[in-house]
């Protein structure tokens, strides 16, 4: 296989409501998509990084900047047969994950196409559906949440999860604990706490919550191991782990006892299914956070969670959450709390390319003659 054209936009689509994490809030997603042409074939990729790099380093903005000059230049006319010959020509470039998940995330769907082969097939896959939770946002009152708690459990997704943060932990959560006895709640701080924190976070522990998802620094795994032995509830890592090794040293420290595999945190399937793997082996259940990905990311997204150590609900719903109208066709939707793996080759949905080119902000072609 040889790609011989990339086709790279930066795609801006309005979100259904505005959502609010410990360190961000946002109306609008930006995101870049990928588009390569390849004996015959297209491929799709999404960089799905946030505009602000809060969540972490990166920006659509540095996503571009690697895209165009380093990561697309650097596989445009190179033969290629496997995913790990795919990368080799960009083993260099150190970090920059999200960029690197988007466009690994193409040649996964050139080679599905290739091999007649739904992507979840070609990952190894065992689910025919996936378990699906909702995220919700800080919200400015309860009421709100409450709103769509009760909307979201009504559709049947099976677990939510609360972003949460200093002065919007205990109360928001005892207030919905009381409300839904019995839901699977869990809660996401997105590294809001210090262990000086101690105290607030066991206060966290008799509202039965299935995990606490990064609750301390963004770069940490020796503190949260710390934290770990003094709750009770599960810490389950987000932002700390990066690589397979990561998750290593990680469990090996006992810094938790569930990890959220995001695709483009860890830069790419192939990284995924490593963390996957590493977990599996020690029995340690994982489950797929999201970063508001369109329909391409998401599809991606929904393979993935295909694998056997996804045990629990996680953050990929249907894109109806997020957005009015999403880029691909059908759209992806959950229902009862599970999204059907698709059955056709590639991805398994199909790129609108109509609606694409109406939410495209910036385009380039990237060809071995440029
Ligand atoms: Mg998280």
């Amino acid at each position: 296989m040889k790609i011989e054209r990339i086709d790279l936009r930066i795609v801006k689509l309005p979100m259904i409501r505005s959502f609010a994490t410990s360190s961000s809030q946002k109306n609008s997603q930006t995101h870049i998509l990928i588009k390569a042409y390849a004996d015959g074939l297209v491929g799709w990729g999404e960089a799905a990084s946030p505009a602000d790099p809060f969540y972490c380093e990166e920006t659509y903005e540095t996503c571009w900047h690697l895209l165009e000059r380093f990561l697309g230049p650097a596989v445009i006319g190179r033969e290629w047969s496997t995913i790990a010959e795919f990368k080799a020509p960009y083993a260099k470039v150190k970090r920059n994950n999200f960029a690197k998940a988007g466009l690994e995330m193409v040649a996964w769907d050139l080679l599905a196409q290739a091999e007649g082969k739904p992507l979840h097939a070609l990952l190894g896959g065992t689910r025919d559906e996936i378990l699906s939770g909702v995220s919700l946002g800080i919200e400015a009152d309860i009421q709100r949440t409450f709103d769509q708690i009760d909307q979201y459990v009504g559709e049947g997704y099976r677990r939510v999860k609360l972003k949460i943060g200093p002065g919007k932990d205990v109360a928001l959560i005892a207030q919905v604990r009381e409300r839904y006895p019995d839901l699977a709640l869990m809660a996401d701080a997105n590294s809001a706490y210090r262990l000086s924190d101690i105290p607030v976070l066991k206060e966290l522990d008799q509202f039965g919550l299935t995990m606490i998802e990064q609750p301390l620094a963004h770069d940490d795994i020796i503190d949260h191991a710390r934290l770990q032995v003094e709750l009770e509830t599960p810490i389950c890592l987000d932002e700390s782990i990066i690589t397979a090794e990561d998750a290593r040293k990680a469990l090996d420290l006992g810094s938790g006892r569930v990890i959220n595999i995001k695709v483009s945190r860890v830069g790419g399937l192939s990284e995924a299914i490593k963390v996957h793997d590493v977990c599996r082996e020690r029995g340690v259940p994982v489950w797929a956070g999201g970063m508001h990905e369109m329909g391409v990311g998401r599809a991606a997204n929904v393979a993935l969670c295909t694998l056997p150590g996804f045990s629990f609900p996680g953050d990929v719903s249907g894109s109806d959450k997020y957005y009015v109208e999403d880029i691909v066709d059908p759209p992806i939707r959950a229902t009862s709390g599970a999204i059907a793996a698709p059955t056709a080759p590639g991805l398994g949905w199909t790129p609108n390319e109509a609606r694409i080119e109406a939410a495209t902000e910036r385009f380039a072609a990237l060809t071995a003659e440029r």
